[in-house]
């Protein structure tokens, strides 16, 4: 069977990660415990997501000319994602996370940088890329003018698009309406628009541990969480969207593809790190059985 084809416009970020025995006060010093710095960005995690899991897929999103766009890029390749169209920007830094650890608790600050030269005029030039694409994966971390965009462009063309609203923010009746379905968690969903119960047919809501509702023909679904143990949760919400859009791309109904979406999310919690847990095919079907 022909491999799928999707395409994930979105942020390309690094990752780096303070852990310290507490958090400073305004204008305090302190020493931290440990730091490292991991490849992320909702975008970047979910085109490993659908490359692990067997996708062909394009990335289109833009990096700085800086040694963190170039290890970025490396590591997408490296996933046999095609980056040929990832954009180098002179005027901006690569976009970064910092992420402050104290315990079990994390505060992140994202700085978009290159992620904001995701315009609609950069996807103009790659048309031809959305348009042989089966399923098109979005998130919000670059322009909602983009968002806009694609999902207007898309669904004028029949193309398929999850839109995952994180991080959530208030969304137009143009995007609800263009995209064919919505990812939220819980909170995303309240935040995303006042008027859910418009667009439940469309919304696939997940739960942490406690998996994923949906709707179908007007009744309310649940897909029950697997029951692992956590080591890491961080980038369950990404390796679900991959899998999603995976199981959609090769035509499987919704609640098979929600199904094992969220054991594939489920299992990459296994595992210290968001891209390090993804799964490939196998590690999905094996850990179903
Ligand atoms: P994150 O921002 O951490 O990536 P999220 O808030 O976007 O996550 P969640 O609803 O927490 O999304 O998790 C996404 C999916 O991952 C869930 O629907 C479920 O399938 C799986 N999952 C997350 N946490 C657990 C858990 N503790 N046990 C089992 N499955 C989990």
């Amino acid at each position: 069977m022909k491999e799928p084809i999707i395409t994930v416009i979105g942020s390309i970020n690094m990752d780096l990660v303070t852990s310290s025995d507490r958090i400073p006060d305004q204008g305090e010093t302190i020493m931290g415990e440990s730091f490292f710095n991991n490849p992320g960005g909702k975008g970047a995690n979910q085109a490993v997501a659908c490359a692990r899991l067997g996708a062909q897929v394009n990335m289109l999103g833009c990096v700085g000319v800086d040694p963190f766009g170039q290890v970025l890029v490396d590591n997408l390749s490296k996933e046999k994602i095609i980056t040929q169209n990832v954009e180098p920007v002179t005027d901006k830094h690569t976009g970064v996370a910092t992420i402050l650890i104290k315990d079990n608790d994390n505060r992140i600050i994202v700085t978009p940088g290159a992620n904001y030269c995701v315009t609609p005029t950069y996807i103009q030039q790659y048309l031809d890329v959305i348009d042989q694409s089966d399923v098109v994966l979005l998130q919000l971390e670059i322009p909602l003018n983009t968002i806009e965009y694609v999902t207007d462009y898309c669904s004028d063309k029949g193309i398929p698009v999850i839109l995952n609203p994180a991080p959530a923010q208030l969304l137009s009746a143009s995007i609800l309406e263009n995209c064919t379905y919505l990812t939220p968690n819980e909170t995303e969903k309240l935040e995303i628009t006042s008027d859910v119960d418009t667009y439940k047919e469309k919304m696939i809501v997940t739960l942490g541990d406690k998996g994923v509702e949906y709707c179908s023909d007007g009744n309310l679904k649940t897909v029950t969480g697997y029951r692992v143990n956590p080591i890491d949760t961080t980038g369950a919400g990404d390796t679900f969207n991959g899998a999603l859009a995976v199981q959609l791309s090769k035509g499987r109904k919704l609640k098979e593809a929600i199904t094992f979406a969220n054991a594939a999310a489920a299992f990459s919690i296994q595992k210290r790190g968001a891209q390090q847990g993804m799964p490939t095919m196998r590690e999905v079907i094996d850990f179903m059985e």
